[in-house]
């Protein structure tokens, strides 16, 4: 159990002690090449692998105790899952309906957290519409289930807003509409889908941007990141893991480290199993599974709607979610056992997501109205049921041997929970006292004065010679760090003028991912940091060559290695339109491995399989795996025994924490800084 005091027997190891901040958080490439230096010298408290949003908020946590920190990423920030989720930060609604009040009412608390205090420049509100079918019934069920969700967020010993508000926490509450009010919000509706409605609100983020700044903020406050990075074994002493073999993919010959740690931990999401598989047994004490989620993007224009949008489909729920100048439409979910890094959506994915759509609309949606397409894999926890829309969504930490602890499962909402559980079953294996989480009150980079810059925003844009369009627009993407993309713009104001083939975007934030951000590729810059990869309707086919120029010279590309750049993309460009052609996941992932991969992440999966003909079996079974069903106990306590069991074996019997911590939070606040107000388009914005 980590101690309370910060000072309580905390001895310090000089040879370990990590400079405290790292340029302010800043990821640029003469920051890479000093943790590189850390890596190979220091042995670190923790060792994080995996740069996803788990990984990151497990770096956050680990660093802000104090601990020195490195986090290792295989390709970069928020490449796996955590850039290709339905970006929303929410309770899940649905999950009342199954009854798992507790991981609502968690994730409801996470939800205020990030809005309020964490990342109000990265999370903002978003309305939802739930159309009604049914007279009478319905209404009652749905209704009585949203007034709860609403509660739960407000904190359960709120049952009122407090007199003079309509926010629960930090949202304004649910409200009931018929049928005509319900068009009015939603005019592409067909009349007769529906016979009223219930709206209610929720939180959205760009989870690639959100994962970036957990990152940055961890390396504020300490930890050396480094991208471009797989793990390709683990060291040992015995049958303990002291540390890790990390390559370096942007070295010529692909240099291998020695990290050396105390502790380390895994949270690599769906490439779990491979993780394992390094230490050499059959297996890991639980398996992680894939199950695939496509969605689509369209013009704004393409559908009429001041709101998004859930429908309920056969199996899960879709949603349409308002993204800026576009839609978000999603999703599919089915397993996927085939390459886990580039999961390709299929025609029969698009089609099935325009045929639930179609459905309730005047005028339908056609393929040619879709401008970009991604598809991500969710990281099931196996073992609990063969459907994966029943698999559970809570997340497990566990020891997978003597100083490697994995954490896995969850879902984006509650990665600070998930972070800080994984910590305190490490913090168990170190021998000295470690304080207790603070995330919870520690902001991300660019969240202090957000309302304060927000406020100031004209002045902003007089200084930077821009519209206050564009400033809001850099607001909501970099907080207060919008100052320093405006320095830049003013000690070089050709940096303001929009980005050709991506007009949404500046120059000056193309510049700012590489010597800010931790983008190595041009794929990072135009797929995570930006979203131009499926927001420009040539899936940014146009903006590659600008970009390449403007970053080629912080990177230190030559024009081989820039064309070479241009060449990656347009060739995954092309595998993906080829594959989104395709009837079935087998042909669609033949289509998509045709773009060579400059990252290609040395997964024990993904070498095993003969490249590129599929389908070729897993080499893990999944179907052996060690079933996790009913262990669910308080967390401190069993991730501590987990951790400290003394091997492999013991590590099994003892299983998994399955953690569902309940935990609660009252406070409603203020409303979101960007004045968020009902209704208002521009204000959901991404
Ligand atoms: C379609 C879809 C929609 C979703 N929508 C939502 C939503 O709206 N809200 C919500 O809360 N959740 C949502 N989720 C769930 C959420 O996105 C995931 O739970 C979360 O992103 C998982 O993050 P992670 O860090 O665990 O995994 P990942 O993001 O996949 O990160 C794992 C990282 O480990 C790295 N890695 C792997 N092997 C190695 C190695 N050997 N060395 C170094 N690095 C390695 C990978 O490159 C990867 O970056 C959704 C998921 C999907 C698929």
């Amino acid at each position: 159990m980590p101690g309370t005091d910060p000072s309580d027997g905390f001895v310090p190891d000089a040879a370990a002690v990590p400079p405290i901040a790292t340029a302010g958080g800043r990821l640029g490439p003469a920051q890479r090449a000093e943790a590189l230096r850390r890596l190979a010298t220091e042995t670190f408290d923790v060792l994080v692998i995996g740069g996803g949003v788990t990984g990151a908020g497990t770096a956050l946590d680990a660093a802000a105790r104090g601990l020195s920190v490195a986090l290792v990423e295989a390709r970069d920030l928020a490449a796996g899952t955590s850039s290709r989720s339905s970006k929303l930060i929410h309770g899940g609604l649905r999950y009342l309906e199954q009854l798992n009040g507790a991981l609502v009412r968690e994730a409801l608390r996470e939800r205020t957290l990030l809005l309020e205090t964490l990342a109000p420049h990265l999370v903002r509100p978003v309305p939802f519409l739930l159309p009604l079918t049914h007279h009478g019934w319905e209404r009652a069920y749905i209704g009585s289930g949203v007034l709860l969700y609403d509660t739960l967020g407000q904190g359960l010993a709120r049952i009122s807003p407090a007199p003079g508000t309509q926010h629960s926490g930090g949202l304004p509450l649910h409200r009931h509409l018929t049928r005509k009010a319900a068009l009015r919000e939603f005019p592409a509706l067909r009349p007769d889908a529906l016979v009223g409605a219930i709206q209610y609100w929720d939180g959205q983020v760009d989870d690639a941007r959100h994962t970036m700044f957990v990152a940055r903020t961890a390396a504020r406050y300490g930890a050396a990141v480094v991208t471009s990075a797989p793990v390709v074994g683990l060291l040992r002493e015995e049958d303990r893991v002291t540390g890790a073999v990390v390559r370096d993919l942007e070295s010529p010959g692909g240099a291998e480290i020695r990290v050396r740690a105390r502790q380390t931990i895994g949270a690599t999401g769906v490439w779990t199993d491979d993780l394992h598989a390094l230490l050499g047994g059959a297996r890991g004490p639980v398996s992680v599974r894939a199950s695939k989620g496509v969605h689509l993007v369209v013009p704004r224009d393409r559908l009429q709607g001041t709101t998004g949008l859930i429908l309920r489909t056969e199996r899960s729920v879709l949603f349409v979610i308002p993204w800026g100048t576009h839609w978000i439409i999603g999703t599919t979910d089915t397993d996927w056992e085939l390459d886990l890094a580039h999961p390709a959506a299929t025609r029969a994915d698009i089609d099935y997501l325009l045929d639930q759509l179609n459905r309730v609309l005047r005028s339908p949606l056609t393929r040619d109205d879709i401008v970009g397409v991604y598809a991500g894999l969710r990281p099931l926890l196996a073992g609990e049921s063969e459907d994966t829309a029943q698999l559970s969504r809570e997340h497990a930490v566990l020891a997978a041997a003597p100083g490697l602890t994995t954490v896995a499962g969850g879902k984006y909402t509650t990665y600070r929970v998930m972070a800080e559980d994984a910590v305190d079953a490490a913090a168990a294996g170190l021998t000295r006292v470690v304080p207790p989480s603070c995330t919870d009150k520690t902001p991300l980079l660019g969240a202090d004065g957000y309302q304060a810059l927000w406020n100031a925003r004209e002045r902003l844009a007089e200084r930077a010679g821009l519209h206050v369009a564009r400033i809001e627009h850099l607001l909501r993407r970099y907080g207060t760090l919008t100052e320093e993309l405006v320095d830049l713009v003013v000690a070089d104001p050709s940096l303001g003028a929009a980005l050709p083939g991506a007009e949404a975007y500046l120059a000056v934030e193309a510049l700012y991912a590489v010597t800010h951000e931790g983008a190595l590729r041009l794929e990072d810059v135009l797929t995570r940091r930006t979203r131009i990869s499926f927001e420009a309707a040539d899936r940014g086919l146009a903006a590659a060559g600008p970009v390449a120029a403007l970053v080629a010279p912080v990177l230190g590309w030559d024009e081989t290695r820039t064309r070479a750049e241009i060449d990656l993309y347009e060739a995954r460009v092309a595998a993906e339109r080829a594959s989104q052609e395709t009837p079935d996941d087998a042909t669609a992932d033949v289509a998509r491995r045709a773009a060579p991969d400059a990252r290609r992440l040395p997964s024990v999966r993904a070498t095993a399989r003969p490249q590129p003909t599929p389908p070729v079996p897993a080499e893990v079974d999944l179907d052996e795996t060690v079933p996790i069903t009913g262990v669910t106990v308080a967390s401190a306590a069993t991730s501590a025994a987990a951790t400290a069991a003394a091997s492999l074996r013991a590590a099994r019997r003892a299983v998994v924490s399955s953690i569902s911590r309940v935990s609660s939070n009252g406070g409603t606040g203020p409303s979101h800084p960007d004045g968020a107000a009902p209704g208002t388009m521009t204000d959901l914005a991404s």
